[in-house]
């Protein structure tokens, strides 16, 4: 059985103990496995507090983020490289403290728009320091996660085959393939082969609606995708991400671009994908059941 995730954003847009809490609480209270902490800005997180939440409401964490400009380690350039190393590694020991499994989004490049391919000396770069990250992650029994993002949020992995070839570069059991709908539904010609192509490499895995907002209510065909996680034997987390200016992380919403209110209630949207997301699971998998019986 997959663990179901819910964002951060679907609650809060920052981390004070208070937004800390309610996050955490609600995120529990729909029955939720994880909730994925934002962590743009890993200084911003108190530790011991988000533990102390987390054991109190019984659910698990994950945590995402992207780089920045200045920690760019696909840049080829030495300072933002060690720069970008010294984040991740903070962003580790965060993640170690709370007790996240997994660590993904954009932590190959800069999450941002870029203007011009990226080099081979430049790749090369990153995945020398995710290498390091992912000895590192290991020791605390963490999946690192490389999350396929559309070609406006990055300029390395924009496709499913990307990712498994730049992962198998790296060469760590612990370094895996993350996948989103949203990006998916932008780049690749075969949503449903994508997943099934990255087989055991897929490590974590998105679900969002072409909108960012309501399952459902875009155009994504998630039949077929729970059906691709389904015949792909998928069993890592599964975890719903949905944006609306309703709740505003000034970093992050920005760089994603989310200026439309597209729900108002996040505790109805967040029930909402659940129940959507389990269904969608379940007769994806019988569906598989069925057809691989042998009459
Ligand atoms: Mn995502």
């Amino acid at each position: 059985m997959n663990k179901l995730g819910v964002h951060a954003l679907v609650w809060v847009g920052g981390w004070s103990h208070a937004e800390c809490e309610r996050a955490i609480a609600q995120s529990a209270e729909l029955g939720y496995d994880l909730i994925e902490i934002a962590a743009l800005d890993p200084s911003a997180i108190d530790g011991a507090f988000t533990r102390k939440m987390l054991d109190r409401y019984k659910i698990g964490t994950t945590m995402s983020l992207g780089l920045d400009d200045s920690t760019d380690i696909s840049s080829g350039d030495r300072d933002r490289q060690a720069r970008g190393e010294a984040r991740l590694m903070q962003v580790l020991s965060v993640a170690r403290e709370i007790g996240a499994t997994h660590v993904c989004g954009i932590l190959y490049s800069a999450f941002q728009k870029y203007f011009k391919p990226p080099t081979e000396a430049g790749i090369a770069g990153s995945i020398d320091v995710l290498r390091r990250i992912g000895e590192k992650a290991d020791k605390s029994g963490i999946t690192i996660g490389l999350e396929v993002v559309n070609r406006y949020e990055t300029n390395v992995l924009n496709t499913a085959a990307q990712a498994v070839g730049f992962a198998k570069r790296v060469g760590l059991p612990n370094v895996k393939v993350h996948l989103d709908t949203y990006h998916m539904n932008i780049e690749e010609a075969d949503i449903e082969a994508a997943i099934i192509e990255c087989g055991p490499m897929l490590g974590y895995f998105h679900i969002g609606e072409s909108g960012r907002g309501y399952l459902g209510a875009g155009n994504i065909d998630f039949d077929r995708v729970f059906r691709g996680l389904a015949k792909a034997g998928y069993q890592g987390p599964i975890t719903f991400e949905s944006f609306s200016s309703a709740v505003v992380n000034e970093q992050l919403s920005g760089i994603l671009g989310i200026w439309r209110n597209l729900w108002e209630d996040g505790a109805d949207l967040a029930r909402h994908a659940k129940g959507f997301i389990e269904a969608g699971m379940k007769s994806a998998h019988e569906a598989h059941a069925r057809s691989m019986r042998v009459d």
